[in-house]
């Protein structure tokens, strides 16, 4: 059975990016009459915003997502983190680091990739220099490519040291790195459908590495096309959400933010049903998903619907 899940961080109300992801992800699982998870990445804890999980999941539920199980929360789940990292020292594979960011940024030559990560050069990865003192942990990225077929974008090559070098999965701040979490998470939940926005797509090679070094199994990946602004600029947060504390119109504006969603993934949804509720929609767009028409789709703005 088909387990996806959706994985938003509370870091600020739903974003139009993150719906088109909760859209995807719900569609690709139910079709096939799978589970749908959701999971608050609430890891990074001093960008969290009090009161957005809740926000977030009030949302989700009046456009008409319902979710299996409890909502896991990462801020929860630190023993299990731990003992991924200590599988990972206790192999070999992890190492401490005592590099600063500046230190990190002068010593590299590599060009960054692309989240705008330095590539590690990797200072402290046989053994900490004199002087240094440990402050993150970082894993060993391996030199053989890292391959895997996208349910959306095809056959994808990346080469770690070239991607990210040694990359961090657990911070200088103290606080587990998302890498590793998600790759705990996907595995310990028993999700086999990954389903989220192309800007994770460099995030992928990582989380396969880790999962190959835990021996967890390997999920499906499938990245969405992202919302772009009007120029193919990224999307600011603020400008875009769609928290639903709305009021009376929650059925209006959830009904034309769904159809908006579907369209923007290649679906032909009905104009005429943008008087119906969120959920019916959701429901038309659960059994009428076509994945072909999401892969003839590229990033780019969320244009508004005909209607209004
Ligand atoms: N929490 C991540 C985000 O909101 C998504 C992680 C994932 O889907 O793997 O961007």
């Amino acid at each position: 059975m088909i387990v996806g899940r959706f994985a938003p961080s509370p870091t600020g109300p739903l974003h139009i990016g993150s719906l088109v992801a909760a859209v995807g992800s719900y569609a690709m699982a139910r079709q096939e009459g799978g589970r749908w998870l959701v999971r608050m990445e609430d890891l990074d804890t001093p960008r969290v915003i009090p009161g957005c999980s809740e926000d977030i999941l009030r949302t989700l539920e009046s456009l008409g997502f319902e979710w299996d199980g409890e909502v896991v929360r990462q801020s929860e789940r630190g023993e299990a983190y731990q003992e991924a990292l200590d599988r990972l020292i206790t192999s070999g594979a992890a190492y401490p680091c005592g590099c600063s960011r500046a230190e990190i940024a002068r010593a590299s030559t590599a060009p960054h990739d692309g989240d705008g990560e330095t590539v590690y050069p990797g200072i402290c990865r046989n053994g900490l220099p004199a002087g240094k003192s440990a402050r993150a942990w970082r894993v060993r990225g391996s030199e053989a490519l890292i391959c895997f077929d996208d349910l959306i974008l095809g056959p994808q090559r990346f080469h770690l040291p070239s991607l990210c070098g040694d990359f961090v999965i657990k911070r200088s701040d103290g606080l587990f790195a998302y890498q590793l979490a998600v790759v705990v998470d996907d595995a310990l939940q028993g999700v086999n459908q990954v389903v989220r926005g192309a800007d994770l797509l460099s995030s992928t090679p990582r989380q396969l590495h880790l999962l190959d070094l835990l021996r967890f199994s390997v999920p499906d990946y499938a990245h969405l096309p992202l919302v772009t602004g009007p120029g193919g600029e990224k999307l600011s947060k603020r400008d875009n959400t769609v928290s639903l504390a709305l009021g009376d119109r929650i059925h209006q504006t959830g009904v034309r933010l769904i159809h908006k969603a579907l369209a923007f993934l290649g679906q032909n949804p009905p104009l005429s049903m943008l008087s119906a509720a969120p959920g019916e929609l959701l429901a038309w767009g659960v059994a009428h998903f076509d994945v072909d028409a999401v892969r003839s789709r590229q990033s780019g703005p969320l244009h508004d619907t005909a209607c209004s």
